[in-house]
């Protein structure tokens, strides 16, 4: 029981309009990452607010697309026979190529299914294993290939407004001798953690989460969901732990199935709320070590009002100060609907 989850709460004053201008007082709370510390700042009584923005599945015409399967072949390049013999990785319908604007040195784009649009309660369990399979065949590809690629990053961008220049849905794997900022950020505090109190962080996230209940979704298989508890994003952030694996690449075909269950029903709640975008990372040490567990982070993305306002401001991009308008534990309440089941 090492963790220690801070929080302070904040008031701001102000003479209310709707209230015939009686003085009113806002709770803002600042919540520090457990392992990081880098800072959250929540409202309190708020609830999931009406979305209005653009459908994303209008904004992209499937014309051109490169990943649809009359254009796979010829449009997407071929990796150099050294590093993927054959030169794409099939699993059924995810396919492996390169990437045309690569993000580190071995830089790959996993298109997971045949279809150019997948709404959110389109994507299933198979086609989502499917292309999780695909990605780590990928990356073991590379580490037998060249062991200087030690840093592993797995991504994916659903939609416009998460940032995918793509509807065709599809994930990135990056490989390299530099990790992320956040990868190395959490790597880094996660040797403090280990060195500080003997326990391996995300074991103890588990334990602590479970006990005290208010974040604590479910598990699917050996994967444990729970919403942290500084968010990252405005209405939602789960992170998924592997328990006992420390790297990608240790991750079993049922760890990958387990994973791609909890997402499924993970994107029921966003659908519940009327979310239409996400950005999903995982995060991988790539030998094995006592101090890290593999986990994955998805944070909802979305647009509001008929302009499309963006979910992103100075706050986030620039101070670095991250912000929610719901709560974690209001949050973690809505998901454990869709885990029961
Ligand atoms: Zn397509």
């Amino acid at each position: 029981m090492t963790i220690e989850f801070k929080k302070q709460i904040i008031k701001s004053r102000f003479l209310d309009p709707a209230r015939g201008f009686k003085e009113t007082s806002f709770d803002l709370e600042i919540r520090r990452d457990p392992l990081t510390e880098s800072a959250s700042l929540i409202y309190h009584g708020m609830d999931y607010p009406p979305l209005s923005g653009p459908n994303p599945a209008e904004l992209q015409r499937p014309q051109g697309c490169p990943f649809c399967p009359d254009n796979i072949e010829k449009a997407t390049p071929l990796f150099p026979e050294d590093i993927v013999p054959g030169g794409r990785i099939r699993v059924n319908e995810a396919v492996v190529v390169p990437n045309i604007r690569p993000y580190s040195q071995y830089s790959a784009v996993v298109p997971m299914s045949s279809r150019h649009v997948m709404k959110l309660d389109e994507l299933k369990e198979l086609t989502l294993t499917d292309a999780f399979v695909a990605s780590k065949l990928f990356a073991a590809n590379v580490a037998k290939h060249d062991p200087e690629a030690r840093y592993l990053s797995t991504g994916w961008n659903y939609m416009a407004a998460a940032g995918a220049t793509l509807t065709h849905p599809h994930l990135q794997v990056n490989l390299g001798s530099f990790p992320t900022p956040a990868q190395a950020r959490d790597n880094q505090a996660a040797i403090v953690h280990y060195e500080k109190h003997g326990a391996n962080f995300w074991e103890e996230l588990i334990q602590q989460e479970k006990e005290q209940g208010e974040r604590y979704v479910g598990a699917t298989g050996n994967v444990h969901w729970l919403t942290a508890f500084a968010p990252r994003s405005r209405l939602l952030d789960v992170i998924a732990v592997f328990r006992g694996a420390s790297s990608f690449l240790d991750l079993s075909q049922a760890d990958l199935r387990d994973f791609s269950v909890g997402l499924v029903s993970a994107f029921k709640d966003m659908q519940e709320h009327g979310l239409h975008s996400f950005n999903l990372a995982i995060h991988s040490s790539f030998e094995g070590n006592e101090h890290f567990y593999c986990h994955a982070r998805l944070i909802a993305r979305f647009t509001f009002f008929a302009a499309g306002v963006s979910d992103r401001s100075y706050l986030e991009l620039l101070d670095g100060q991250m912000f929610s308008r719901i709560t974690p534990e209001k949050m973690c309440q809505s998901l454990r609907k869709h885990f029961s089941r």
